[in-house]
């Protein structure tokens, strides 16, 4: 399939049917932590990219498959809110399944009132604010010319206002690029501005797009989330429940691997095995030459030769 992904398990949204409107990788960022690699074609023009009729295709013939998922997550090869075919996807996923829908996005154009609209039609929406100065937002998020972080603020607080669905707001933290205490300050005033149902704050967990980009470590992201006030909290490990998944295991396996580095224990939850069988698999598909493994602090990764990715 090359729209419709997964379902992975996502450490906020249970298990997870993905849906890219991009392909690789269409960003207004650049970020330096950024799961999918470097940004090979970064804008703020929104455009075409996929053909949606295919894509809706591709999404009934996985949910026929089974299993249920928690949630239909438009995220992809980069930011999902450049697709101008978002709103249409949106009412199409609808019109097909009972599963929430959420969207994660950057936030870089929620200033744009036809993008907030689209928006309106989901039930979660999850932006990401990772620096207010505009000094920390070039360090770590690379955006393309004409973005500033405060009118991004601004248009993230005005949606949450608007809307009725819950905004779960994201930051992460990158050691020696926004831990610090002024821009911590900076990040609890911008929350407190768009006032979400959730804050979740996550670090550098898999590996980033460029290399020395570290994490921080998990006292500093508890004080952090503390700062950041009581709907703060640091965001755990996948959490979904156990399945036994129709497809076939190799090809879900290659799926997620394709679109983000995966570890033995995110590929044990999906299948509904355990991480020794997952091994197992994974061992055969790196013989195959299907896969590569990738170090990342402690943890092993796995991720397809030929790559894609979840983005935002
Ligand atoms: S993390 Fe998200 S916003 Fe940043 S470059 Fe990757 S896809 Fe774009």
């Amino acid at each position: 399939m090359k729209h419709v992904f997964g379902p992975v398990p996502s450490r906020r949204l249970g298990l997870s049917l993905g849906i890219d409107l991009l392909t690789p990788k269409i960003c207004t960022m650049d970020c330096i932590y950024c799961e999918l690699g470097p940004t090979t074609d970064r804008r703020i023009e929104r455009g075409r990219f996929v053909d949606l009729g295919e894509l809706l295709d591709e999404l009934r013939a996985r949910l026929a498959e089974g299993p249920d998922v928690d949630y239909v997550t438009f995220s992809g090869s980069g930011e999902p809110t450049l697709s101008l075919d978002l709103g249409a996807a949106i009412d199409g996923v609808r019109a097909v399944t009972d599963a929430k829908i959420a969207v994660l996005t950057n936030g870089s154009l929620m200033t744009d009132p036809d993008v907030r609209k689209a928006l309106m039609k989901t039930d979660v929406v999850i932006p990401s604010v990772d620096a207010v100065s505009r000094e920390a937002f070039q360090r770590i998020n690379r955006p393309a010319p004409g973005l500033d972080p405060e009118a991004i603020v601004e248009g993230i607080a005005t949606f949450t206002a608007e809307f009725d669905g819950e905004v779960w707001l994201e930051t992460v933290i990158v050691k020696g690029m926004n831990d610090d205490p002024q821009e911590v300050a900076r990040l609890t005033a911008a929350a407190d501005l768009i006032s979400p149902a959730k804050i979740h704050v996550n670090t550098v967990v898999r590996p980033p797009a460029v290399a020395g980009t570290e994490a921080v470590d998990d006292d500093r992201l508890q004080k952090i989330a503390r700062a950041l006030g009581p709907h703060a909290e640091v965001i755990a490990s996948p959490n979904v429940r156990s399945h036994v998944f129709a497809a076939d295991s190799v090809e879900v396996i290659v799926d997620m691997a394709a679109r983000r580095p995966v570890t033995i224990s995110d590929i044990a939850s999906v299948l509904g095995v355990s991480p020794g069988e997952a091994a197992k698999i994974v061992g055969s598909l790196l013989d195959g030459k299907r896969l590569e493994v990738v170090r990342h602090g402690d943890l092993l990764y796995y991720v397809s030769i030929a790559r894609k990715g979840e983005g935002s």
